[in-house]
């Protein structure tokens, strides 16, 4: 594409964030032209599949491809995959792409984040941060052959997740994180809670021993770590923090703190919204900025973005966003999840059986937040309370009727 093309909605990002923008756009105004820029080649797929079923299966990107770009495609929706949004002129509505430029009248940003690799580890061949469709052909690529040994760096729940999938197809994987307490946020019990899961699955963990050293021993390669520790790491995957794409917006007029800061409808600058895992939104219901890194955010971002985009084109009422925040995991068969907004000095309540556990967050008398490994039909009425005003008695006597019943 050469010269300045111009459309009444863009959408830059095209993973679960920006196709949710896509639709909502579509829905409030049918008449929009819409263009969604991908800087990925292929089609849009399902990012958390990576880290489950489609890294031991040999499953093709088709089986993980979002459905919804065909619907979308016969409703007039243009992409442009394998395009990269280089620079934004927010105040000219203008957003430049590797070659030509494209003027809009409003723009979703919906380009996520890129992951972090240690510098001691960046550049080394069979070092893979999962994130993209490529990385996951990378890793396959690297785990051919049979007795490779694999060393997670990062035990957050993305790491979890792979060390899960990799012990469950046979392989041999360790699993390391500088923090003495991976998971420590959610309290004690919850670090307890994961290291027993790996353990029981017979995962060698190393837990406050950060890497200081890689060895490479003839057909070999070892990890060093500060406790001495030498772990087996032919591939190495990385699996810790991200970092916001907004490289490319320095000089848009934007601001930009850790995340694309937006108000509480999204909105970054006239004309300019923001969603997914790039968005440092105002959540009223909790009065302060949030970044999340969800899946369900993502979705609910795009959906409140498009339609916002649409109605500052055609006119209407904004919508703003007060989500709660929720995610899954998924590690040796057992489904982990959370909703709510933890601060630092929450009370907790912890009720364990036979079958998982869950925790309750509260503060002064409201339910803040909830933890299940498993017991996943209270986890879903618990959730629902968060969402209204939820009491912590309410909370306390809902789980202990389901517990004691149980
Ligand atoms: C391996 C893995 C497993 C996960 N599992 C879970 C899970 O179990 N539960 C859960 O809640 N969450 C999970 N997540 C998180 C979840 O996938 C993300 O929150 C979600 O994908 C964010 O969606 P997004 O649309 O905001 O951004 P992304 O999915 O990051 O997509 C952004 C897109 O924008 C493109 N882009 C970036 N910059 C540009 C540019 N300048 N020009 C054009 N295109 C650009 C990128 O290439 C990318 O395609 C997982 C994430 C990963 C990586």
């Amino acid at each position: 594409m050469s010269g300045t093309l111009s459309r009444d909605v863009v959408i830059v990002g095209a993973s679960v964030a920006g196709l949710r923008a896509a639709e909502a756009v579509a829905k409030a105004a049918r008449e929009l032209t819409i263009t969604v820029i991908s800087e990925e080649a292929h089609p849009p797929y399902d990012r958390p599949s990576l880290s489950k079923a489609a890294l031991t299966q040999p499953v093709g990107l088709d089986a993980v491809s979002l459905r919804s770009v065909a619907r979308l495609r016969d409703q007039g929706v243009d992409f442009r995959l394998g395009t990269r949004a280089v620079g934004l002129d927010a105040s000219c509505r203008e957003l430049h792409l590797e070659r030509g430029s494209i003027s809009f009248g409003a723009l979703v940003l919906a380009c996520g984040c890129d992951p972090v690799v240690p510098a001691l580890l960046a550049g080394r061949p069979r070092v893979v941060a999962l994130r993209r469709w490529e990385d996951l052909l990378s890793l396959r690529a690297a785990l051919a052959g049979t007795s490779v040994s694999v060393a997670v760096v990062g035990a957050g729940f993305i790491g979890g997740e792979v060390t899960s999938a990799l012990k469950g197809s046979g392989r041999a994987v360790s699993l390391i994180d500088v923090s003495p307490q991976p998971l420590g946020r959610f309290g004690a019990f919850v670090t307890e809670s994961y290291a027993a899961l790996h353990e029981v699955a017979g995962v060698p963990q190393y837990f406050g021993d950060g890497v200081v050293d890689v060895l490479e021993a003839g057909r070999g390669r070892f990890l060093r770590l500060s406790s001495g520790a030498q772990v087996p790491a032919d591939v190495i995957v990385v699996s810790g923090a991200a970092r916001p794409s907004t490289g490319w917006l320095e000089s848009s007029g934007l601001i930009l703190r850790n995340g694309i800061v937006c108000d509480a409808t999204l909105r970054a600058h006239e004309g300019v919204f923001a969603a997914g895992d790039v968005a440092r939104w105002f959540n009223p219901r909790y009065g302060t900025q949030i970044r999340l890194e969800h899946w369900t955010n993502a979705a609910e971002h795009g959906r409140i973005a498009g339609l916002n985009a649409a109605r500052s084109v055609v006119g209407g009422s904004t919508e703003v966003c007060a989500a709660v925040p929720y995610f899954w995991s998924d590690q040796h068969d057992v489904r982990i999840q959370f909703a709510g907004f933890l601060g630092r000095d929450e009370r907790t309540l912890l009720r364990r059986t036979d079958d998982g556990s869950i925790v309750l967050y509260g503060r002064d008398d409201q339910l803040v937040g909830v933890l299940a490994f498993e017991h996943r039909s209270l986890f879903v009425e618990l959730r629902t309370m968060l969402r209204g005003k939820g009491a912590w008695d309410t909370g306390m006597e809902l789980v202990g009727a389901a517990i004691s019943t149980s």
